[in-house]
């Protein structure tokens, strides 16, 4: 058997908090992601470390279209992203997962901070690795975060789970424009040149500088995310 896959998924905050409740987190979504991941884990040969977006709780850009300093209100939503974090930690230690939640913001009586080789380290000794806090500065996105954090510890893959209906990239939003149709592969250059809402453009200048792929797929769909860690073609493969 060759290497285990090393591969990093992208979850915003927003896939935690469904439409099928008014909590910030609804546990039942966190319960079945921390389902498929274990499954996956204890099936397959990947390692797996997850950043969590804050989307749910609080976003930079809302408290700094009311007034407030960007940097502050960014500094919100990271510490949103480790609420999140510790969510889907318990869930996955409850199905005898072992995870560690490595924070880029130090708080040591929480979490371990953000090292890269540790990180590496416990990926191989096969515990989850879920990002925290973002890459830690202001200004940047989790979606960035996760691309910075997949290249550093070489992860060969970039997962970003959507939750917003759409299974990939389309041609068009496909809420809006029914005709759209979805790509099954795309070049990062297309999906620059047609501005096609992937993931912020930092993310994916990033990724195609360091040639890290993305797929895109629905993470909302249950069984999707144990497909896509499998390695399964689903969804839209970006290279
Ligand atoms: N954030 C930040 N730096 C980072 C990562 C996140 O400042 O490295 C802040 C930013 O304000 C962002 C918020 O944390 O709006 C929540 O993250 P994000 O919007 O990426 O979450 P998602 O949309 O994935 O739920």
């Amino acid at each position: 058997m060759g290497e285990p896959r090393r591969l990093v998924l992208k979850m915003s905050g927003e896939a935690l908090a469904s439409s099928a409740s008014d909590e910030t987190i609804d546990a039942p979504v966190v319960e079945r992601i921390a389902g498929e991941i274990t499954e996956a884990l204890r099936e397959l040969p990947i390692q797996l470390a997850v950043m969590v977006g804050g989307g749910n709780i609080w976003r930079g850009t809302t408290g700094a279209g009311a007034g407030m300093e960007r940097a502050t209100s960014d500094t919100m939503g990271m510490l949103g992203t480790v609420i999140n974090s510790l969510a889907l930690q318990d869930a996955l230690e409850h199905r005898d997962q072992p995870t560690r939640v490595l924070t880029a913001v130090h708080m040591a009586e929480v979490a371990e901070p953000y090292i890269r080789r540790r990180a590496i380290r416990h990926l191989e000794k096969g515990r989850v690795v879920i990002f925290a806090a973002g890459m830690g500065n202001p200004y940047f996105t989790t979606d960035t975060s996760a691309a910075l954090r997949a290249a550093e510890i070489e992860a060969e893959l970039l997962l970003k789970g959507t939750h917003g209906g759409v299974d990939g990239v389309y041609s068009a939003d496909p809420r809006k424009e029914p005709s759209a149709t979805r790509f099954d592969e795309i070049s990062f250059m297309d999906v620059i040149a047609k501005d096609l809402r992937v993931m912020d453009l930092t993310a994916i200048t990033f990724c195609k500088d360091n040639n890290l792929p993305i797929l895109v797929f629905d993470l909302m769909e249950p069984g999707n995310l144990r497909k896509a860690l499998s390695g399964e073609r689903i969804g839209t493969l970006v290279q």
